[in-house]
This record gives C-alpha cells, sequence and structure tokens, in this order.
C-alpha cells in the first residue's frame, strides 16, 4: 500500500472528500427520483449499507421538484446528476442539494455552466466534473467529431480503417485528461475550487491510466468508479482491479462501484474493497471460510451461505470461521473470534481460542449464531474485546467417523 495521495478537500455536506479525509462510499439510485417514497426509501438503505454520500437523477423538472421533499428525509448527502440540461442543475441547487455532478461537454452553452458554477459558488456545493469514456469524443458537432477521432487514430499511427474505438487506449486518455483540462479552466476562470473529478472507462487498464495520469496533474479529489461495469458477478472484478489498484497506489477520494444490480450490492462490496485495504474501518463481522476439498463431509457450501445471512445483522467486526475439517482448518481459522471446525455429522465450535461445544450438523448453523450473537453483545458491554491476532486455536482431535474409528490425519489441503 502506497501513502494516500493528499489532495485538496471539498465537503458534500458533513462529509469530507480528499485532504486526508477517510474515503467515501457512494452509491445512486435506480428509482425515478419524482418517485418520492421509493426514492427515500432506496437512500435509506443504502446508507443503511453503509453509503455515505448518494446520487440521484434528475432528468426532469418534476425530479428537481422532489429534491425538495427528498433531501428532509435523507440520513446523507445527495449528489444531482445532470446531464444536458443547465436548468436541472440550477433548480436542484435552488433545493439545497449537496453536490451536482455536471459535464460542461453536454452542457449546450458556455454562459449557461457559468451560472450554474455561480450559483454552487454562492450555496457553498461543490460540482463532481466527470467525463466518461464514452462521451469524451463529442457528439453533438459532427465536424469536431469527426477531427477528435482521426486525431485519436492518428495518435495510434494505424491505418484509420482498421482501428476500432476499442482499441485507442492510451490515445483515450490523453483525450480524457485534454477534455478534463479544458473544463477545469472553465472552473479556474470562474475562480471555482471546489471541484471532484471522475473519469471512468468500462476498461480497467483505461481507468487506472486515466487516474493516475490525473493524478499527476491535478490536486482536485477524485471519485473513482468503472462506468458501465455491467451486472454484479462480473462488474464486482472489473470494479475491484480497477478501484483497487488505485486505492492501494494511494490514489483516489471517494468511490462508486456500480453494477447492474441492486446498488446496495454496489455500496457492500465497495465495503468490503475498503476493508480489505485497510482504508476503511470494519464495523460488520468478517467471514472466513474454506475453499472445500475432497475432506468434506458437511454440506459447507450451504453452511457459509447461511450462516453469512444469520451475521448480517450482527454490527460488531468479529471474525468468524466456517471451515470443513479440523485438518488445515484451525491454522487457517487462527485469529477468528468464532469458529466452527465440521466433521463427520459434527462441528467443534470455539470462541476465541476456547472449544465451547461440539454440536451435530443440524445445530451448526444455530449454535455458531448464538456465539456470535453471545460474544458481540459482550463487547458491545465492554466485557470482552476483539483481537485479530492474538486468538489462537490449538488443533482439535479429529473428529471421529460415525463407526467410532479415527480419520487418519491428513497433511496439506487447502
Ligand atoms: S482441508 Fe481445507 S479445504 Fe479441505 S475441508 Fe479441510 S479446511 Fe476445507
Amino acid at each position: 500500500m502506497h501513502a494516500r495521495k493528499k489532495t485538496r478537500q471539498v465537503h458534500v455536506g458533513p462529509v469530507a472528500i480528499g485532504g486526508g479525509a477517510p474515503v467515501s462510499i457512494q452509491s445512486m439510485t435506480s428509482t425515478y427520483t419524482y418517485e418520492i417514497d421509493k426514492t427515500v426509501a432506496q437512500i435509506h438503505a443504502l446508507a443503511q449499507a453503509g453509503a455515505d454520500i448518494v446520487r440521484v437523477a434528475v432528468p426532469d423538472p418534476k425530479d428537481t421538484e422532489a429534491l425538495h421533499h427528498i433531501l428532509p428525509q435523507s440520513p446523507v448527502p445527495i449528489v444531482a446528476d445532470v446531464h444536458f440540461h443547465f436548468q436541472r442543475a440550477m433548480e436542484a441547487v435552488e433545493a439545497g442539494v449537496h453536490k451536482i455532478r455536471l459535464n460542461p461537454g453536454n452542457i449546450q452553452d458556455r454562459s449557461q455552466v457559468d451560472r450554474v458554477i455561480r450559483a454552487c459558488r454562492e450555496r457553498g456545493i461543490p460540482i463532481r466534473v466527470g467525463v466518461n469514456e464514452g462521451g469524451i469524443v463529442e457528439r453533438r458537432d459532427k465536424d469536431k467529431r469527426a477531427a477528435e477521432k482521426a486525431r485519436l487514430r492518428s495518435r495510434m499511427g494505424h491505418a484509420t480503417h482498421l482501428l476500432t474505438d476499442r482499441d485507442l487506449g492510451d490515445p483515450l486518455v490523453r483525450l480524457m485528461i485534454d477534455k478534463i483540462e479544458d473544463y477545469l479552466r472553465i472552473f479556474e476562470e470562474n475562480d471555482f475550487h471546489d471541484v471532484v473529478i471522475s473519469a471512468k472507462s468500462i476498461d480497467p487498464r483505461i481507468v487506472i491510466d486515466a487516474y493516475t495520469a490525473i493524478s499527476e496533474r491535478f490536486d482536485f479529489p477524485l471519485h473513482l468508479g468503472v462506468t458501465h461495469a455491467g451486472p454484479k458477478e462480473t462488474g464486482c472484478i472489473r470494479s475491484v482491479v480497477a478501484l483497487g489498484t488505485l486505492l492501494a497506489g494511494g490514489i483516489g477520494d471517494t468511490v462508486r462501484i456500480s453494477y447492474a444490480s441492486d446498488p446496495v450490492l454496489e455500496v457492500e462490496d465497495a465495503r468490503e474493497m475498503l476493508n480489505c485495504l485497510g482504508l476503511r474501518a470494519r464495523i460488520e463481522p468478517e467471514l472466513i471460510a474454506c475453499p472445500t476439498c475432497g475432506r468434506i463431509e458437511v454440506d459447507l457450501m450451504t453452511l457459509v451461505r447461511d450462516v453469512r445471512q444469520k451475521l448480517a445483522t450482527i454490527k460488531v467486526p468479529i471474525k468468524v470461521a466456517v471451515m470443513g475439517c479440523v485438518v488445515n482448518g484451525p491454522g487457517e481459522a487462527e485469529g477468528a473470534d468464532v469458529a466452527v471446525f465440521a466433521g463427520k455429522g459434527r462441528g467443534i465450535i470455539y470462541v476465541q481460542g476456547e472449544q465451547t461445544r461440539t454440536v451435530s450438523e443440524a445445530q451448526m448453523l444455530d449454535a455458531l449464531h448464538e456465539e456470535c450473537l453471545t460474544l458481540a453483545a459482550k463487547v458491545e458491554r465492554g466485557e470482552a474485546t476483539l483481537s485479530n491476532s492474538s486468538v489462537t486455536i490449538a488443533p482439535p482431535d479429529p473428529l471421529p467417523r460415525a463407526d467410532g474409528s479415527l480419520p487418519l490425519r491428513v497433511v496439506g489441503g487447502s
């Protein structure tokens, strides 16, 4: 892990971005913003999952009108996502939104951008200047679009007809930087500095290169994201590869993982990513589970799934291990506050290094859950402390088979 790059700080309501503030988690509602109750419910669900800031789309006046009702009910600051219509930005500012997301390139007229900037400055509202790979090549002006594409292709030094947009690679990064420089000039000319920058792509390599280059050039805080990452199953990998690489390199002040799925999943995965990188204090249990192998004698996959669901209500960062056997499990569960080692039809449960009970396979889930709840309550009352390193678990004796014989100890495994 590299030291985090120091950036300027902006404030989105009470949440600081940059300047050494903790990396914040953002997400975006998938509701129609004008459906006030649904939008407020989703904002609460996202906040409950750990979102620090939530963005809403405001394509229509009825959406910005809804902000007057949504903002007083929101537990977290709200960002208005504006495209094409500068009036929506003005209305959102008027409604008291905490931040505006703006792409100056898709606002018709420079004077309109200036008006939005002035309105935000008067209210102390920051603006995220976002460029996405898909939108950086001019879309409205055909001649300008042709010139920009030709410039990209000539930079590659290839025959034009052989090159698809997906092959543009580095020149895309350079065009993204060029665009950001153009946009930042507008903000500088307005003496406006509460800016956050984003430069998203669907390609993790472009995301890494673009943010790395931006980080070298500017000291504005960076909003990291992979755009249109896809469904959670693949989008998670795409996003964590890009954002995790940048964060480990000290780059990034706020993150949004985006999936074509329930946005709560975006927040849960962003939280886990930051936990894994040590950039956010864990507030929920951590689950360790063995991958299973030919030694498994219980339905561990179902047990792990069920344990995960049970742990969701616990708000204490206990470390829980679910191990398929006593061969390698104890070593890999070392440090776990609560652990179960499963064997033929039974499981041995340990709590902070002490063996507490042996239960049947049918009782394992409830017994483990009970031990987790008891320990979490003790921690909350100050009667127990969590220690990630000092909990050692002595290998239990191999569990006897149904006929009473002991299985052979096996060296190796997971
Ligand atoms: S050897 Fe490792 S992977 Fe195999 S069942 Fe035991 S703990 Fe799980």
